[in-house]
């Protein structure tokens, strides 16, 4: 049985060390900074048990994410089960519980991946998707390594302890130190995996390990950036930040103990980016956070519709075409979702396991970066300037004075004020406060950054077969065919 809303929001009432604004925070379920969010991911999971969900979003007991996809059948289940949720944050919750369940399941589907010459893995990594799964855990993760010097690798920074690594062995575990980017949703978390997703240096061993550990660990401490949740002047002022801002946290292991249990890779550089890689943890990844991508867009492009309609502009031509370049734009992320599951690989060794299609998943990181800001840059210019002339808050529409001012001039013909300012409100806390912002940023950043993705779609890509055919094209003629054809 999945956990109710109530019994999750206990469960982060745990002594975690988070600070904000120079305070540390007591409670994340009751503090003004994080309550409303963490009230939204309770939502989940008591989605997961309503009768009418409960057959969509779970599965032998657990929520769907955890299972191990063994046909084509199961990924669609599993998409279905991802829309659910997506769509109850109208895709503005990147890291809900099912985005690491996935990653875990992909561990799951091939442990032996974690099987190495000093240090075996693969019964964690099990159990590590049992646990999780059991227990309905909320999982997050920290696989980035603090900016500081990127022409640098971890252990050429200039501390040891920049970038997290083993500092000593203890009986029955380890001892680590240092810090990783960026925790999103960490606060919100049960347990959080501590890794690194991209390449490590040969020299960076005390830094290539993997382990999760529950939040409130002695020596984690999250320091969250500015909370939108915190900034919010209400509910109908700023909808979206004041719900649904998911957080992002800097992680900083103060030498945290960490038991052998819960380390899956040990002082190995390669095991440890293969975990992701190899496994299919990362295309599970994609393929949460691609139905999440689709759903946002069918949002913003249904406020983008309700924006025209409330202006009167939504049947000049060229407005309509705006509309219809963004159609097309919600039909481009939904078809690779539906491509990724369509061209299925089985997992290598994977008794049985199916994973997403590689090259569309990885393909849809690039379309999906590129694809945003235009997308927000599109609805911007249909809205105007009406987003941005509105009353400073919902007290001025309730003001004696000033509220039959706002009705007077802040209306449209069958959008009276309250309506206008309601929808013109939403429309700019997903395109332009510093919530949607932060959300243009995630769109771009969140799957790696485009110097690396982009090499490795080059890399891995089938670029034979497109080489091929363009040869083909080139060895149909040659010099001496001078003549047009006729
Ligand atoms: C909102 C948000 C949420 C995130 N949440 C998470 C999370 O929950 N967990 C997690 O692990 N990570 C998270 N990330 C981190 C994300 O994985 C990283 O942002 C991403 O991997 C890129 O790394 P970086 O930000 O350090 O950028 P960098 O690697 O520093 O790159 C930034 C820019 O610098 C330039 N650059 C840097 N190095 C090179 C180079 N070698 N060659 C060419 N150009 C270069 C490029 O222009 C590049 O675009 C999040 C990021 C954002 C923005």
């Amino acid at each position: 049985m999945t956990r109710s809303g109530q019994e999750y929001l206990a469960s982060l009432r745990d002594g975690r060390e988070v600070w904000l604004d120079g305070e540390r925070v007591a409670d994340v379920t009751r503090h003004a900074a994080f309550r409303n969010t963490a009230a939204s991911i309770a939502r989940l999971y008591d989605l997961a048990r309503d009768p009418r969900y409960a057959s969509v979003l779970t599965a032998d007991g657990a929520h769907r994410a955890f299972k191990v996809p063994r046909s084509y059948e199961d990924l669609v289940e599993r998409r279905r089960a991802y829309k659910v949720w997506a769509e109850s944050s109208f895709g503005f919750l990147g890291r809900t519980p099912d985005c690491m369940a996935g990653g875990a399941a992909g561990f799951a589907a091939a442990p032996e991946l974690f099987t190495t010459d000093g240090f075996d893995g693969a019964d964690n990594a099990v159990a590590y998707h049992r646990r999780l799964a059991e227990g309905d855990l909320y999982p997050t993760f920290t696989l980035t390594n603090p900016q500081i010097d990127r022409t640098k690798a971890a252990s050429e920074q200039e501390e040891d302890d920049l970038v997290v690594r083993v500092v000593a062995e203890k009986d029955g575990g380890v001892v680590v130190r240092g810090a990783k980017m960026i925790g999103t949703a960490a606060v919100f978390g049960n347990e959080v995996i501590v890794g690194t997703i991209e390449p490590l240096a040969p020299q960076d061993v005390d830094h290539a390990l993997c382990f999760s550990v529950p939040i409130d660990t002695p020596g984690l401490k999250f320091l969250s950036r500015t909370s939108y949740e915190g900034q919010a002047r209400s509910v109908f002022d700023n909808p979206l930040s004041s719900r649904f801002d998911e957080n992002d946290a800097l992680l900083v292991c103060d030498d945290v103990f960490v038991p052998w249990e819960r380390v899956l890779t040990y002082r190995n550089v390669d095991a440890t980016f293969d975990m992701w890689w190899r496994t299919p943890a990362y295309v599970n990844f994609v393929h949460q956070a691609a139905t999440r991508f689709w759903t946002k867009l069918e949002f913003l492009t249904g406020i983008a519709i309700l924006l025209t309609k409330a202006n009167n502009t939504y049947r000049l031509p060229p407005v309509t075409q705006a509309i219809g370049r963004l159609m097309g734009r919600v039909a481009q992320a939904k078809a690779f979702v539906l491509a990724a599951e369509a061209s299925y690989e089985q997992v290598d060794g994977g008794r049985g396991g199916v994973m997403p299609g590689k090259e569309i998943s990885f393909a849809q990181r690039i379309m999906a970066g590129e694809l945003y800001p235009a997308a927000v840059q599109e609805i911007k210019a249909l809205a105007g300037g009406g987003v941005i002339q509105l009353p400073a808050s919902a007290e001025d529409l309730l003001h004696p004075e000033l509220g039959p001012l706002v009705r007077k001039y802040i209306r449209s013909p069958g959008h009276p004020a309250e309506d206008r300012v309601k929808l013109l409100k939403l429309a700019w806390d997903a395109l332009g406060s510093e919530f949607a912002s932060r959300h243009e940023q995630y769109e771009r950043f969140y799957h790696g950054a485009p110097h690396v993705y982009l090499m490795q779609q080059a890399w891995e890509g089938d670029t034979d077969s497109c080489e091929a055919l363009a040869r083909a094209c080139l060895s149909g003629y040659a010099l001496d065919e001078r003549t047009p054809q006729r």
